[in-house]
């Protein structure tokens, strides 16, 4: 218990200079997501699986995806380069409890290099029962969990499948499995001191109206802050026509929830390859050239 305390404080204390929890250490602080895990195990309807992940990183481009061996490289070179890095981060291209092995076996290889880096972590949350325990063995300190329903009739409208242990689910049950995982996941991170965000991305006419008690329902779990975004439109997917909320009922959502949890106003839906500073991302300078 007392070890769970003091690594919930030394978890907390890194916050300071996580630029996506501390909107004050995102123009000092730099940032580094390695692309590591191309799988997925649920289908989003904002979602095609070519690009990076809409949870957490902003689709557009396809990333190379690097074997963990090749992402502790990137790391060096980036902290040589870079000595305000505070954040490692994996999220993405698919999602990082899809591909376990690289992910823990990435976060290790770094660890053995750096003791003090700060190791963040984000998920849908489908298979986050399995992995609190991996998470907190590699030292992931802070975490981010993607909800956008706690309600599984609205869950329905946004997932088109869930696969799990060997499974292919759909329709409510499919959003009942994810969404008992993504609450059971999120106790247990809080509860091992993980400090933890969720986003949700605001679906007009889906979610929109019910994002107010997805908030409390997560405070209630014990994260620290709501991370509400935009939906990206991508091409292709089944969301690519749905009206986009304005600017302005995004601000205001988030302002009316901030009474019930802290809101992170500054998320810039980054790339899963993304370096850098917030809003100044340098991953260009890191990718190989594109083959011709
Ligand atoms: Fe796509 Fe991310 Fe949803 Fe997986 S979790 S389907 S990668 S948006
Ligand atoms: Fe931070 Fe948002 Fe970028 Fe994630 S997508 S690294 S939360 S700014």
């Amino acid at each position: 218990q007392d070890g769970a305390a003091s690594s919930a404080a030394s978890n907390a204390a890194r916050t300071k200079t996580h630029p996506c929890f501390t909107c004050g250490a995102c123009s000092s602080a730099a940032r580094l997501h390695l692309p590591i895990a191309p799988r997925c195990n649920l289908s989003c309807n904002y979602c095609l699986r070519k690009y990076d992940c809409p949870n957490e990183s902003r689709p557009g481009v396809t990333t190379a995806v690097l074997t963990p061996e090749q992402a502790l490289e990137r790391f060096l070179q980036v902290k040589r380069d870079m000595p305000n890095l505070t954040v490692v981060g994996i999220a993405g291209p698919g999602d990082s409890l899809a591909n376990p092995e690289a992910t823990f076996r990435t976060l290790e290889l770094i660890r053995r290099e750096d003791p003090e880096i700060t190791f963040c972590m984000s998920t849908n949350g489908l298979a986050l029962p399995e992995f609190v325990e991996d998470m907190r063995r590699v030292g992931v300190s802070h975490a981010t969990v993607t909800i956008n329903a706690v309600d599984p009739a609205i869950g329905a409208q946004i997932y088109r499948y869930a696969e799990y242990w060997g499974g292919r689910y759909t329709g409510e049950t499919a959003a009942a499995l994810l969404l008992a995982n993504q609450m059971a996941g999120l106790r247990a991170l809080t509860r091992a001191g993980i400090v933890c965000k969720v986003n949700t991305v605001m679906l007009k006419g889906i979610n929109d109206a019910h994002i107010p008690r997805v908030v409390e329902t997560v405070r209630d779990l014990g994260a620290e802050l709501t991370n509400i975004m935009q939906l990206i439109p991508v091409k292709g997917s089944v969301f690519e026509n749905l009206p986009l909320v304005s600017n302005k009922e995004l601000m205001n959502l988030r302002k009316s929830c901030e009474p019930t949890l802290r809101q992170m106003y500054h998320c810039k839906q980054c790339r899963a390859d993304a370096v850098g500073l917030l809003g100044d991302d340098r991953s260009i300078d890191y990718r190989p050239p594109a083959a011709t």
